[in-house]
């Protein structure tokens, strides 16, 4: 008899899982709550698809910190340049980006997406759309709610890549949190992981800078357990506080020190290039009958949002004391008081904790049921590496899946 396997949840894992499953033959019934798969995919396509990273690969695998070692298994079998290739047999070309990030040529989501689906297609994976799952009945079946009604299946073998609990609009709610903890499954809390803080700043500040980013500056920062990070990149401004990609990979760092200490002060260097001294030495040529705005833009190049976030920290007559200044271009205190919510993140830390996982990412204590993808308690900054475990751990599954049935079947 050929066994039947249920996938739940049609993103980037869940359809790795299918990939793998059906190319072996097997019968794959993909379930996914919203009117078509691959959501969060499109979307992650649409301010330039980054796939994976061409990073020395033990700098890539460090990038998922806590859960290295839990993930290397799966990223050592499933490599960034498999990720490339992979694409490649899709006729989806990528190139390496000047920081190292990978993308497809086109930069776009969608072909890569419909060429996986036709694939999949043609191996006979059949899409259920709009069809929620909501459970297990009290005979360990999964229930499915969907417009007709609910429904009851049965599967030889599950495998849940359900995602997180960002951009819930994109399909992943985190719902499913619920369900997996009344089995007496543990699951760390959702909490938002690459995403934006904020600050107290004044309003006039918000409404004046929001949507304005600052450029090639250096973050510092120090938690109180003595974690460091020192980067440089760029931030933007929002109408709260700050998001960009130097936020994103900080923030990990930073909603763990809110959540201990209330606060979490970093300082931004906005001359990282400039000593003190050096700008002190500039600062200090006679500025004649041009204003102080005018001579710290014609000295150091300091106006539009930089200039305003001088001000908002340096008090009136702070910005009379050159040293002063000079030590705030190097050292700008920020103060983040809370993590933007779940909601707007672009993933979400937390998840089924790994000790519930035997090797093969089948759940210890539900034989055949196996879990992939965000929904997994890891997380990692933007740069490719979010993707990459997502394909690598689906992947993972499908085969752990494969050979569980296998091994049923000789028994
Ligand atoms: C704006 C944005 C940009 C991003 N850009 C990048 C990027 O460039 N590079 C990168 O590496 N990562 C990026 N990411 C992150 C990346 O898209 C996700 O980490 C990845 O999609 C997670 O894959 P997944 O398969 O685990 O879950 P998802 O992609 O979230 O898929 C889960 C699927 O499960 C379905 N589902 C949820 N609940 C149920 C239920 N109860 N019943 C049935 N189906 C259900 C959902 O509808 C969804 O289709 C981005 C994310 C966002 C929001």
């Amino acid at each position: 008899m050929n066994p039947v396997v249920a996938i739940i949840g049609g993103g980037p894992a869940g359809l790795m899982a299918a990939d793998v499953l059906s190319h072996a033959g097997v019968k794959v019934n993909l379930y996914d709550s919203m009117t078509s798969v691959g959501r969060k995919f499109l979307m992650a396509g649409k301010s330039g698809l980054n796939l994976t990273h061409a990073e020395n690969w033990n700098l890539f695998l460090s990038r998922y910190a806590a859960q290295e070692k839990n993930l290397t298994p799966m990223l050592n079998s499933f490599t960034a340049d498999d990720l490339r290739t992979w694409a490649r047999e899709l006729s989806v070309d990528t190139f390496v980006g000047s920081s190292g990030k990978v993308f497809p040529v086109n930069m776009k989501a969608a072909p890569l997406l419909r060429a996986w689906l036709h694939r999949l297609r043609g191996q006979g994976v059949i899409f259920h759309v709009r069809h929620r799952w909501i459970g297990w009945d009290t005979q360990g079946h999964l229930l499915f709610s969907h417009p007709e009604g609910e429904k009851v299946i049965e599967a030889d073998a599950v495998v849940f890549a359900i995602g997180g609990g960002s951009w819930a609009r994109l399909g992943s709610t985190g719902q499913w949190v619920q369900e997996f903890q009344k089995q007496g499954i543990s699951v760390y809390p959702l909490k938002p992981a690459n995403c934006g803080f904020d600050v107290s700043f004044s309003s006039h500040f918000c409404e004046r800078f929001s949507g304005q980013p600052i450029k090639s500056i250096r973050a510092k920062f120090v938690d109180s357990q003595g974690l460091t990070f020192d980067e440089m990149g760029e931030l933007v401004i929002t109408q709260s506080g700050i998001e960009g990609s130097l936020i994103y990979q900080l923030s990990a760092l930073l909603r763990e020190e809110i959540s201990r200490k209330g606060i979490a002060i970093m300082y931004l260097d906005l001359m990282p290039n400039h000593t003190f001294e050096q700008l002190l030495s500039k600062l200090n040529q006679p500025r004649a009958k041009r204003s102080f705005s005018t001579h710290l833009k014609k000295q150091l190049g300091i106006d539009g949002v930089k200039a305003g976030l001088l001000r908002e920290t340096l008090s009136k007559e702070e910005m009379n004391d050159l040293e002063k200044i000079c030590h705030t271009l190097k050292a700008l205190p920020l103060t983040l008081i809370a993590p933007r919510p779940i909601d707007e993140a672009i993933s979400t830390a937390g998840g089924v904790n790994f000790d519930e996982l035997d090797e093969a990412f089948m759940l210890r204590h539900a034989e055949g049921i196996f879990c992939a993808g965000e929904m997994l308690d890891w997380e990692a900054p933007t740069g490719g590496y979010l993707l990459t475990a997502c394909f690598a751990t689906g992947r993972w599954a499908g085969l752990g899946a494969l050979a569980w049935l296998k091994n049923k079947e000789n028994k």
